[in-house]
Order: structure tokens, then sequence, then C-alpha cells
């Protein structure tokens, strides 16, 4: 069978379920065989019904002595049966299925599995799964509680729950996937190598494709998962190795050399000591520098975590090798202050900053811009690095090289910097053909904001609190719920309700302002004019209202249905507070009694790094729920676990071992299919 075959040619699916099946993403066979069960049932415990329990799941396998339906007086359908085994009888009950008494007979040997009630002493057994065993009595003595699993598919065994649409229900997808899989599998080869398959200890596909969908044991499903995990971020590093490789074949970089004496003075001259961050990230940048492949190297870090003078080491490393340098800013004032902060950095060492917008041109040894780079910007010396500061977007892999002239073979080496906290493991997965260097430090001296999660009984202290700091003269904001992503109704409805609460508790002892994305932009910079002057002293504002404004005297960020938020998103909302030289405070209210939930918060109270918090979301809330990651088709994973930092780096490790001995994996032909096949799949940001 070939693997590409259009679904709709099965037998007894057509176009009929085609265009059903398109909705799930399944439009070929091996599709149907990707498509993964997210859960199991547990029906595996069989029992005969003299040992059934109260409330308990099980199977039993038993002959109908009748069944019929019932009308009750709203005129709804019951379908009562009773069922026996050698043991006893139980009764069965299905609602609104009148249509089972055509397919259910009595005599029909028949297996089910559900939860049991007890009414009294009479066991029931409501709306449980079924499947015929033998549609006659003739054999049923012989093994009537000898249940074996391989007859069974939708009792009685671990059953595949699989995503699901409209005509199209798990019961459904099991009776296909156990007609096609075997005719799939006599077709298909295992396309891992033999020794990746050793050395990683992974089951083969064969099993794995059988585990994941008809799991003899919970020991069957983890090896499933196992395998078909590491095929995906296997697949994932080929793919982003493979452009790597790509990228710095058909590019050559100027090659530079590194004055280690100039640049201790630099750093020697600078107002600050560099933290071991800063320093680790600056050493791998120079050593990118020396290679005569372009970097591609992304610099993540906090807000204030002091990106800027790491790019500028590097600026001044490629100047004093007689080359320029671009440093490209998402806006015109983010320019502006780059252009500032270079200059306070590089002129003492007789450096001119140039800036590069729509309104100002003028060129210098670096260049500072916005887009308007892209546009008729021409550098007097050869350009050596590029340097894109993606501030807080997300996206941050490709959109670097379009300020580098893609007709040429020359390549300048390209530093892209971003704000958002996107842990290690997922980095390593979605831009595995960059090179990764997280600022995890905080420049000595920046105040760490003392962070409280409170639950409900200890909110009328933080409220007191607050008070008393307005009563010294600082300021808070309150930050109302996260209801959705995008700003609606709701959110602005939760932030009138949160400003009107608080009016009444502080009367007029507290000035308080509010703050959501459907104000007008006049009354929207009223607000925010007000309490930059302190005119306001607690701002009740929604989440995803742009509080990116500096506000020295606000000390207190206080959060209400903290658990709602990511951690990474709690982060950087409380960055906003600790910017002036007050000690400064964070609330995370929360009414929340989860034990997950609350040890999730109070990680913000002992760790205060975006990425570290970010991974800890990422393991407790998976990929999709952080950054909204999966609204974005961002991530495009079947099965693998982002979080688990083992199989994604082993993955890496396998990929690049592979392709260094196998640059274009021509000994392995079914490796390179799978791969050609499976890169449209994987959706990145462009
Ligand atoms: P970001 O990572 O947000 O781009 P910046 O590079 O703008 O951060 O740095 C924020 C501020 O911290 C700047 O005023 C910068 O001069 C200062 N800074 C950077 N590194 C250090 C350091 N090691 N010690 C003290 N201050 C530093
Ligand atoms: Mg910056």
């Amino acid at each position: 069978m070939n693997p590409d075959l259009s679904i709709s040619k099965i037998p007894g699916i057509g176009r009929y379920y085609e265009y059903k099946l398109r909705k799930l993403n399944v439009n070929t066979v091996e599709d149907l065989i990707y498509h993964f069960p997210f859960r199991y049932d547990d029906f595996s415990q069989i029992k005969t019904i003299e040992n059934i329990q109260t409330e308990e799941i099980v199977s039993i396998q038993g002959v109908i002595w009748q069944i019929k339906n019932i009308r009750t007086r709203s005129g709804k359908f019951i379908t009562v049966a009773t069922v026996a085994d050698q043991s006893g009888t139980v009764e069965v009950v299905w609602f609104n299925q009148p249509y089972l008494t055509q397919t259910l007979k009595p005599g029909m040997q028949i297996s089910l599995s559900g939860k049991i009630q007890f009414e009294g002493f009479r066991a029931k057994l409501i709306s449980p799964s079924y499947e015929i065993l033998r549609s006659s009595t003739s054999q049923i003595e012989s093994n009537l509680n000898q249940v074996n699993q391989d007859q069974t598919l939708h009792t009685g065994r671990l059953v595949p729950i699989y995503p699901e649409t409209e005509g199209v229900s798990s019961k459904w997808l099991r009776g296909k996937i156990a007609k096609i899989l075997p005719v799939y599998l006599k077709n298909t080869e295992d396309f891992v190598p033999k020794q990746i398959i050793e050395r990683q200890n992974l089951a083969g596909l064969t099993n794995a494709l059988n585990y994941v969908h008809f799991p003899k044991s919970q020991d069957e499903i983890e090896k499933a998962k196992k395998r078909l995990a590491f095929d995906e971020l296997f697949l994932i590093q080929l793919a982003s190795q493979l452009r790597k490789m790509n990228w710095q074949k058909t590019k050559t970089a100027p090659k530079m050399k590194v004055d280690n004496e100039k640049l201790a003075e630099f750093i020697q001259l600078l107002p600050f000591q560099l933290t071991g961050a800063q320093k680790r990230a600056i050493d791998e940048l120079l050593s990118d520098l020396k290679k005569d492949t372009p970097a591609n190297r992304l610099l993540e870090g906090d807000v204030a975590s002091g990106k800027t003078v790491v790019a500028a080491a590097a600026v001044f490393a490629v100047h004093l090798n007689g080359y320029s340098s671009l440093v490209a800013a998402p806006t015109e004032i983010l320019a502006f202050q780059h252009q500032q902060t270079l200059a306070e950095i590089l002129s003492l060492h007789g450096m001119t900053v140039g800036i590069w917008t729509a309104s100002k041109k003028h060129k210098g040894d670096v260049t500072v811009g916005t887009h308007a780079l892209l546009n008729n910007f021409k550098p007097e010396k050869p350009t050596g690095l590029v340097v894109v500061d993606e501030q807080h977007r997300f996206g941050v892999t490709q959109r670097g090289r379009l300020f580098i002239n893609q007709t040429t073979k020359f390549s300048p080496h390209l530093l892209t910097m971003t704000a958002t906290p996107i842990p290690r493991t997922l980095a390593l997965t979605l831009y595995g053909d960059l090179d990764l260097s997280i600022l995890d430090e905080m420049p000595k001296g920046r105040q760490k904001i003392d962070t409280f999660v409170v639950p409900n009984a200890k909110r009328n202290k933080a409220y007191k609190f607050i008070e008393e700091q307005v009563k010294s003269s600082r300021q808070a904001f309150v930050i109302t719920p996260f209801v959705e992503p995008s700003e609606t109704m709701t959110s602005v409805k939760a932030a009138t309700i949160e400003f009107e609460k608080l009016k009444t508790k502080f009367s007029n002892r507290v000035k308080l302002g509010l703050l959501h994305g459907k104000l007008k932009s006049e009354e929207k910079e009223s607000a925010i004019g007000k309490f930059q002057k302190g005119i306001i002293d607690i701002l009740v504002a929604t989440p995803v209202v742009e509080v990116g404004i500096d506000i020295p005297n606000a000390t207190i960020m206080m959060i209400e249905s903290a658990e709602r938020f990511g951690l990474a998103q709690l982060h950087q909302l409380r960055g906003r507070v600790g910017r002036g030289r007050h000690k400064s405070y964070c609330f995370l209210f929360t009414e929340s009694q989860s034990p997950n939930s609350l040890r999730r918060l109070k990680s913000t109270e002992k760790i205060d790094v975006g990425a570290e918090l970010a991974e800890i979301d990422l393991k407790m809330r998976g990929a999709g729920e952080i950054f909204g990651l999966r609204q974005s088709g961002f991530v495009n994973l079947k099965i693998a676990d982002l979080s688990d930092r083992n199989l994604v780096s082993e993955a890496q490790n396998e990929a690049k071992k592979m392709l260094e001995d196998n640059p274009n994996l021509k000994k392995y032909p079914l490796l390179s299919q799978k791969l050609n096949k499976l890169k449209s799949e994987y959706i990145r940001p462009n």
C-alpha cells in the first residue's frame, strides 16, 4: 500500500469521510496511521460479574439474555439489557441510542467496558463501550471467561482515544486503523538507522506504531511515545541542521581577528562590570566571528539584562577588522535609544554611531536603523555584522537575513536579540539552526522584586500594605485577570469591575485610574500621563494593555487570578516595577487551591530569570499553553514533549552526528525521503 494513497481510496472511507478527516489533517493513509491517541481508557481490568464492585471501571464478557428499549415520560429512549456470564448477571443501560437493539440481539456474546454502579444489590453498567464477540451462542461455553485482548478493540483492554471531529469518533478511527495498520506496516521499513535505535534504546518503528494504537500495557505506551517523539524531534533537528549547513555552505563570512588586548581595554572602560553571563555571551560571539562561516546566533535575555553591551563588544571587534556593522530595531524610538546607548560605549573608542530611519539618515562605523535600512542604505565599508533587536517580538529567526544581501556569496555574521523568554529546550527544537546564548543573570545592583503568592485569606493584609505604600507616595499597578488572548469586552468588564471594587474599598484615600484597550487613545494617554505624574496612585489595567511605560515611582505590581497567566507573562509584568530606587513588590492573588497551580505560581517567588520560568511552564502546561504557541500554529508536534530536555538534546546530538558523517544522507535514502516529506509539516516562524 502506498503510504501517500488518498484516504478516500480505502474501502469504507470514501469521499464522505475524506472530507471529515481533512479537518483532522488526515488526508493520506500515512496521516491516518500518524493520527495518534491523546489518551487511553484503561479497560484492561477484566472481571467476572460476581467480582465487580461499585464505582470501578471494568470489562466483562457475557451473553445478552434480553435487550429492549423503554420510552421515558419525556419521550427519550433508554435501552436496557441483561447480560450474563457464568458467575451472574448484570443490567446494562444506554441512553438515547434506540438503534442499539438493531445491532445487539439476545444470544450474542458481547464484551462491555464501563463504570459499575450498584442500585441496592443490583449491579448496573451505565453507558458502557461494547463490542460483539460472536453473534451466535455456539462456542460460548468453551471460553466464556477467557478473554483474549487481541479479540477486542473497544473494550477489555487499553483503548485509544483520538482527536475526533463530527462524524468521526474514536470508535470509528480504531476500527479503520486496526484494519489498515497491518497492511501499512507490511510495506514500511524503519527509516531510523539501526545504530541510532540501539544507542538510544528505542523501539522499532513497527512495534512503536502497533503499541501507540493498540498497547497491551502501559509500558508499551511509554515505549511507543519515546520512539515516535524521538522521530519527530530527530527529523526537525535534521531539517534545521541541514538548513544551517546550507546557509553556511552558500555563504562566506569575513573571518575576523580578535584583538584581545583592545577588547580587554574596551571592557575595562565600561561604566560597569560585566556579568558572568555577559562575558560568556561575548566569548561565544567572538569565537563565531573568528570563523569564515556566517554566525547565526540568538541572544536571549530579559529586559535590562544587558544585551546591548554584548552586541557593542562584537561591533567593536568587527570595527577593528575594518568592517562596519548594522543594528536593526523594530521601531524608530528604539533605534534612537540604541544609537544613544551605543554611542556612549563606542565613541570612547573613536567610533561614530550612525542612524538610518524614515526621518533621520546619517552613516557611521556602525549604523542603527529601522526597516529603512532595507531600502536605500549602502554602507561605506563592507558590513561584517548585522544585529537585529527583536525586543518582544516573537518569530526571531529568519527576519535578520532580510538585512543580508541574498544574491552575493559574501555574508555578514548575524546576531538576533530577543527579550522573549524562550525555554532552552524549545529554542533547541525550533531554532536548531541557531546558536544560543542566554543572559541568565541580571547585572549587579538590580533590585530583586519581592514576589508573594497571596491566598485569599491574606488579601486584606496586602491591600493594607498597598495603602501604606501609597501613603508614603509610592504607586501601584493592579492587573486584572487574563481572560483571553485578545482584548474583548469580557476583559474590559473584569477591569471595570475591579476598578469599582477598589474604589469602594479605598474610598477617597487613594486615587484610582483605569486603563484598557477599549479606551480611546486620548483617554489612554491621559490615564498613563496621570499615573506618570503621580495624580493617580493605583492604575487598574487589563493584561493586554501595553504597560511598557517607565514609572520609577511604582513599587507594587498586583495581579488578580494569577493562576491564569503564564509564568513568563507574570515575570514580564512584574518587570514594570522595581525601575526606580525604591524597594518593589509583586503580589500574585489567587483563589486556586490546586497544589500544582500553587507550586507553579510559587516558583516566581524564588526564580527571577524569565527563561527559567518559561521552562517550568513548558513542563507543567505544555508548549501550546505558553506564548499562545498553539494558536499561532507555531508548534506542530504530534507527540513529542518539548519539555523533555533529555530527548530533545539526544535528538539534536544524533542529528548532528548523522550529518557530520553523511552530509547528504545518501546512505540513508529512507531517512532522506521521510525528511523531505515532513519538512513542510513543521511550521516555524519566518
Ligand atoms: P536589554 O537587555 O534590555 O537590551 P540593555 O542592554 O539596554 O538591556 O541594558 C539595560 C541597562 O543596564 C543599561 O542602562 C546598561 O547600561 C546597563 N547594564 C548593562 N550591563 C550591565 C552590567 N553588567 N552592570 C550594570 N549595568 C549594566
Ligand atoms: Mg534592548
